[in-house]
């Protein structure tokens, strides 16, 4: 049996997963196979799609969508009002006119890797990877993958430097000014110095 929390307002399908010790506060929706992992928080409003997968310790921010496509694993950070897309080709209705059914469009999903922290009022597009550890600053329209421990910001996102698993931008060096960690360059992204 889990022990998990859901508040009154809140609806969450009876085909969702919700693992151990997690929130799901007002006015939150989260659908059909869904899986929440142990100990997320879901903030009021949010809206988890159908199929999406939400590791274990994510904090999903109020009015936050994350619609079905998209997986976030273990420790993602997603601030209030964050919009995570998943229709690369959007529109309500085919050239004839008719409106688009499900079976008309391609569904494509972004995959938020391990410890990463989206800001607030970002939107990300489909089809894309945000690597371990990266930061999305705030208001970021991101269409391109991140790599692990960047940090992008604007629109269309652009890297602006490297940071710590602490969350503070690191020095030229590659060193942390905050926690004094050491990083190294490992394919497009960091890892932590050996
Ligand atoms: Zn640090």
């Amino acid at each position: 049996m889990t022990n998990f929390r859901v508040h009154p307002t809140a609806e969450v399908s009876d085909q969702a997963n919700i693992g151990d010790g997690a929130s799901i506060w007002h006015q939150a929706q989260v659908r059909e196979r869904a899986n929440v992992g142990p100990g997320s928080i879901i903030g009021k409003g949010v809206y988890i799609g159908a199929d999406v997968s939400l590791g274990a310790n994510c904090k999903v921010q109020n009015y936050s969508c994350v619609y079905e496509g998209n997986t976030l694993e273990d420790g993602v950070f997603v601030g209030p009002e964050v919009v995570f897309t998943n229709d690369r080709y959007p529109r309500a209705i085919n050239p004839d006119g008719t409106i688009k059914a499900a079976s008309d469009w391609e569904l494509e999903g972004t995959l938020v890797r391990y410890g990463a922290a989206v800001g607030s009022r970002s939107v990300i597009l489909p089809g894309l990877t945000i690597g371990r550890w990266a930061l999305v600053a705030a208001g970021s329209v991101v269409t391109r993958d991140v790599p692990d421990h960047a940090i992008v910001a604007g629109n269309p996102a652009r890297q602006r430097g490297w940071v710590c698993v602490c969350a503070h931008p690191l020095d030229e060096s590659l060193a942390c000014p905050e926690c004094g960690r050491r990083y190294e360059r490992a394919g497009e992204g960091l890892s932590t110095a050996s």
